[in-house]
């Protein structure tokens, strides 16, 4: 039987990936520090360690995949932290894959669309350099993981890690999510569910688009098993602006009212993914949209306040 490390396996992606991965017949070992979990933790059937990549426990392999997930993923989370999200893009990824060399086990780095920054190419593809601003406070997570994948492709260049996969993650929602990890999703539902206003930051005018966690696990486990070792965008091309994703939710849980704050530093004014590649190689692309991934949502998060 193959057996996979999933780091960062009880937060919100890890544990819906480590999810799939038992039920495709792999042992699985997660691996978190519990520093953002999901509220449903790690999942069963999974050997759970508490420990950080940063300095990671010592763990029950042997492996034949990682899935390197670890990282605060969420702005208010990676902004309280910025040594650390630093640290755990660096040391904890150099550790990951140092594991990988150990155990000859496929790698697969969890990298983002925060790696194009404040984007001035629309929408974004593989091949855009980006446009993070290094001074920035949102850096530290954009530069952790721009560092991670150049470490990713440098353990593969000098041959140490021969099975690499990198997936640039852009937002994605569902259950299992955490409801106070400041993510808009997140917030706008569980805002609206206890008759609070919708905090819009800035005008609303920025633009996201949202992938339900079903395709976009569908999408990693097609990347993992796929010979594609090129950097993958994964997301769904779905674009609407903050403004009309309130509309949205209001429409299906209620109109609480909206609140408008101000906007982050940074904050990027538009982001849609150039699925192209994951079309061309894997074959992939999102069958959800939010009219069928906003309710169960929502859902999820009515059966946490009702629990
Ligand atoms: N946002 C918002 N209200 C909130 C939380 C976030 O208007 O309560 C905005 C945020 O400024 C950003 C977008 O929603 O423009 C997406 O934010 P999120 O933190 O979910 O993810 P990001 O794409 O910024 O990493």
């Amino acid at each position: 039987m193959s057996r996979a490390l999933v780091t960062g396996g009880a937060g919100f992606l890890g544990r819906n990936l480590a999810l799939r991965l038992l039920k495709e017949g792999f042992e699985v070992v997660v691996l978190d520090n519990l520093s953002s979990p999901s509220p449903l933790g790690s999942p069963e059937g999974a050997t759970f360690v508490e420990g950080s990549v940063v300095e990671p426990p010592d763990l029950p392999g042997p492996f034949d995949r990682i899935y390197h997930l670890a990282s605060p993923a969420s702005p208010p989370r990676y902004l309280q932290d910025p040594i650390g999200t630093l640290r755990t893009g660096a040391e904890g990824t150099r550790n990951m894959l140092d594991l990988a060399v150990s155990h000859e086990a496929r790698f697969l780095l969890a990298s983002t669309s925060e790696v194009y920054g404040d984007p001035a190419q629309h929408p974004q593809h593989e091949e855009y350099t980006g446009s993070v601003q290094v001074t920035s406070s949102r850096a530290c997570y954009d530069e952790a993981k721009r560092y991670a994948e150049a470490l990713t492709y440098a353990y593969n260049r000098e041959d140490l890690v021969p099975e690499i996969r990198v997936v640039r993650i852009f937002n994605t929602y569902g259950p299992g999510m955490a409801p106070d990890d400041g993510r808009v999703v997140s917030n706008f539902i569980n805002q609206a569910l206890s008759g609070r206003s919708l905090t819009i930051y800035g005008d609303g005018s920025q633009t996201r688009s949202f992938c339900y966690v079903d395709d976009l696990i569908e999408g990693i486990w097609r990347l993992s098993n796929s010979d594609v070792t090129v950097p993958v965008n994964l997301g769904n091309p779905e674009e609407l602006s903050m403004k009309e994703l309130a509309t949205t939710i209001a429409e299906s849980v209620g109109d609480t009212g909206i609140d408008y704050l101000p906007l982050p530093e940074s904050d990027p004014t538009r982001r849609r993914p150039d699925i192209g590649r994951a079309r061309d190689r894997l074959g992939w692309e999102p069958t959800l949209g939010l009219a069928e991934g906003l309710p169960p949502t929502v859902e999820y998060f009515r059966s946490l306040i009702d629990a």
